[in-house]
């Protein structure tokens, strides 16, 4: 599933590429795809006309502005966008078409079939399902050390379910998490409660360093994630625990171990990420 970095690639992507153009009609291909309004053609109809203004993110959403409209789309497991001429053929998988006044196509794929897209009026997509619940942006300035502490530090939960939880701290899925962990050198199974100041300083500056790394990587390309021009991201080249179950640790060398916690797969240096707390002698 893409993360905060693979999203934020794809807005960066389809700002270049609809920013300015005219809706002049939808084709809805798979009406699941369309949550609100419930009627696909109500959907496509409302649409129509409206200009692309710009194109933001919130968590792992991307928030299409247009004039007087949001169009919320999460691509969830899948889901892609491409510009293409409105004359190419439309490819397997293609369930939602944008045809711009233009002679071009925004086309949506989505192979899983998970994609989600949601219309609001301007301002109440941010009061209503989905993205009324969402939690604080990871690499926006209100993100502080202590904003991250107060979030989590009483919950009961271990550290790693509680940084996927997208109603605390939103764009981070697995890679992202385990990526963080190990740089923080925090034992994902650890309680909250447990961590001492510097470990959730040095928490804090992993999930910010390792999401702006992956931003300028353009993201991580596995299994298929492309962007939305079809180019992959890079950053899975940087990866220093994620998919590297049995290779040497990048900071001791031992064999990095693979395991589940809390239904994911989950990997970890058991030498650099020690589940007892050897930090806090050092306070
Ligand atoms: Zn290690």
């Amino acid at each position: 599933m893409p993360e905060l970095p693979e999203v934020e690639t794809v807005r960066r992507t389809l700002m270049e590429l609809v920013a300015g153009k005219r809706i002049h009609s939808v084709t809805v291909k798979l009406p699941r795809i369309i949550q609100r309004p419930a009627e696909p053609q109500q959907f496509a109809d409302a649409l129509v006309g409206h200009t692309i203004q710009t194109v933001e993110r919130r968590g792992k959403f991307l928030r299409i502005v247009l004039d007087g409209l949001v169009l919320v789309s999460h691509l969830r497991m899948e889901g892609r966008y491409g510009v293409y001429p409105s004359d190419e053929p439309v490819e397997l998988h293609t369930h939602v078409i944008f045809h711009f006044d233009d002679g071009t196509d925004l086309r949506y794929k989505d192979v899983r079939q998970f994609g989600t897209m949601h219309i609001f009026n301007t301002g109440e997509e941010l009061e209503l399902p989905p993205l009324n619940k969402l939690g604080i942006e990871p690499l926006n300035d209100e993100f502080t050390v202590n904003v991250l502490r107060m979030k989590l530090e009483k919950r009961t939960t271990k550290i790693k379910p509680l940084l996927l939880n997208q109603e605390l701290i939103v764009g981070l899925g697995n890679i992202y998490v385990d990526e963080s962990l190990f740089l923080a050198r925090i034992h994902p199974e650890r309680s909250p409660g447990s961590l001492s100041q510097a470990e959730w300083k040095r928490l804090h500056e992993a999930i910010r360093s390792t999401l702006t790394r992956a931003v300028e990587a353009g993201g991580s390309s596995i299994k298929s994630y492309v962007n939305g021009q079809g180019e992959m991201g890079m950053f899975q080249h940087q990866f220093l625990v994620y998919g590297r179950k049995n290779e040497p640790c990048t900071s001791c060398g031992k064999p990095l171990h693979k395991f589940v916690v809390g239904g994911r797969g989950t990997h970890i240096c058991t030498k650099c990420q020690p589940m007892k707390d050897t930090n806090k002698i050092k306070l």
